[in-house]
């Protein structure tokens, strides 16, 4: 009788589960619990939902619409982001620019793949492709299309580098050192970069492959690049955030977690603005902050995976927004010539819906692997990217010139972008074996590297861990 009482006098948990990080892991994750019944609390310590996904202003004194913290590039294949994203209410064919895979340079050198399925685009890309000579051409395509079977000798060693897998091809195909227009420096060095923000002899060959022929070998449009039409946050992080509300949860800007522990039902979590009790908790910070909390709880098992967090190395990735008055890029989006500059990719954000009609445009210039830009001075590296947009774009936008001339640029520096994904990195899982407790990002254990889709797929496992261990109430009686 007297253990009767105590459960009923016993105050009731604040939420069925807390979520501490508001980025795309923890608001699939949200989605996905809200969905199945549960009442969720989303602790997000910055002001706007999104993380290293994110609006970073919504107007600016030198140029139009909203701008993110970094210019993003989702694949055809990140079905898993593009299923969430419908269930948040987002029409991804709307809210997304999808073009036909391409790696365009402004002096013409050009890969662009026909809309035919898979193994014929490629074929088509190879055939069409201006710039590489004829025999680069057809070895791109002997390379690229064993990458279809699992098992094929190409597939390479287990703990190999980008550099070494491709050291091993014939060298029409890959080329290494072969200067400034071979397959190398054009192709393979910028995809990788972009990919995995791990330059080519740092970076795991098995994971990239893994991206490659998922983009390459999969569905029609698996290997479409969609670029977003609407701020990062919109996109689906603050869409996700409504669906969580509507079924009674809550989510929290500017709500720092400074710690947790266990209790004896669940977790008691400490919150900036107070304690918050919960049955189960999903830790979806990045990785340098998981292995904080993890660490600071004192419980044995949340040590290995705080440990294993505690040596990784990040990459930074840079993006300079110019104002460009009236000029317009040929193309959605441009690859750049590396050398002595620093862009590697421009986007025309007037292209992507993302400019009013009579404002002045902007163009996103992307810098991964960022070792070098990240220790410059804005104005100095707005500056270069200036200078190189000026020379490397005067033979197709007319006016290229005036691109010297600082009209307004806004510099966003993410000095922990990403992982570095390097061969052999073990990657903690979903379940670290505490029960209640799941951990999610785009860090977790997976085959992709550190982007949307794999903070997509660790947020939806995080969400089923705790799930298939305490069905909602109400729901699953
Ligand atoms: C500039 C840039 C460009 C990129 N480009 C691409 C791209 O083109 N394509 C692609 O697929 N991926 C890209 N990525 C990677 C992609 O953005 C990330 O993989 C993804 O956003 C990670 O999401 P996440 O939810 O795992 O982590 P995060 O986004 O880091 O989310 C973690 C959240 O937890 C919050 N938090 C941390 N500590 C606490 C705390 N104590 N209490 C409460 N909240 C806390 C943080 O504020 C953050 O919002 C890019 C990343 C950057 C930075």
């Amino acid at each position: 009788m007297e253990d009767v009482d105590a459960q009923r006098l016993a105050p009731l948990p604040d939420s069925d589960v807390a979520i501490v990080g508001g980025g795309w892991a923890g608001m699939a994750a949200a989605l996905e619990l809200a969905q199945a019944g549960h009442r969720v609390q989303v602790f997000e310590a910055g002001p706007v939902l999104g993380g290293r996904a994110r609006r970073v202003a919504l107007t600016h004194a030198d140029m139009a619409g909203p701008l993110d913290n970094g210019q993003h590039l989702l694949l055809g294949a990140y079905r898993h982001t593009l299923a969430l994203m419908r269930r948040a209410g987002i029409d991804p064919e709307r809210a997304l620019v999808r073009l036909p895979l391409q790696l365009c340079y402004p002096d013409g050198w050009n890969l662009c793949a026909p809309r035919l399925p898979a193994p014929w685009h490629l074929l088509g890309l190879a055939l069409r492709a201006q710039g590489p000579t004829l025999a680069e051409r057809l070895g791109l395509a002997r390379q690229l299309l064993p990458l279809r079977r699992a098992s094929n000798k190409h597939q390479g060693q287990p703990h190999d580098t980008v550099s070494q897998w491709l050291d091993a091809w014939p060298a029409e195909a890959a080329g290494p050192g072969q200067g400034e227009d071979s397959l190398w420096r054009r192709l393979w060095e910028p995809l990788c970069v972009a990919a995995m923000n791990t330059p080519a002899n740092e970076a795991d060959a098995a994971v990239f492959r893994r991206v490659l022929a998922d983009a390459l070998f999969g569905q029609d449009g698996d290997s479409d690049m969609l670029i977003p039409a609407r701020d990062l946050s919109a996109l689906f992080p603050e869409a996700a955030a409504e669906v969580v509300r509507r079924a009674g949860g809550a989510v929290s800007t500017g709500s720092a977690v400074r710690g947790f522990a266990a209790s004896a039902d669940g977790w008691s979590i400490d919150t900036a603005r107070g304690r918050h009790r919960s049955r189960a908790l999903v830790v979806a910070t990045a990785p340098q902050q998981a292995a904080r909390l993890l660490a600071a709880t004192g419980l044995a098992g949340t040590q290995a995976a705080a440990a294993m967090l505690a040596d990784w190395r990040y990459a930074p990735i840079v993006t300079v927004h110019v104002n460009v008055g009236g000029l317009r890029l040929p193309r959605p989006f441009l690859a750049l010539s590396t050398g002595d500059d620093l862009g590697q990719f421009v986007f025309d954000r007037a292209a992507l819906a993302q400019i009013a009609p009579g404002c002045d445009n902007v163009w996103s210039v992307v810098i991964s692997a960022a070792d070098d830009a990240v220790t410059l001075a804005q104005d100095e590296l707005a500056r270069r990217v200036r200078d190189q947009l000026a020379r490397q774009l005067r033979t197709c936008v007319p006016d290229a010139g005036t691109l010297r001339a600082d009209r307004g640029h806004f510099v966003v520096a993410e000095k922990r972008a990403t992982f570095r994904c390097v061969p052999g990195l073990p990657r903690p899982h979903n379940n670290i074996g505490v029960a209640g407790l799941a951990l999610a990002g785009d860090y977790t254990a997976g085959p992709y590297p550190a982007t949307i889709e794999a903070a997509m797929r660790s947020g939806s496992a995080a969400a089923r861990l705790l799930t298939d261990a305490a069905p909602a109430r109400g729901r699953h009686s």
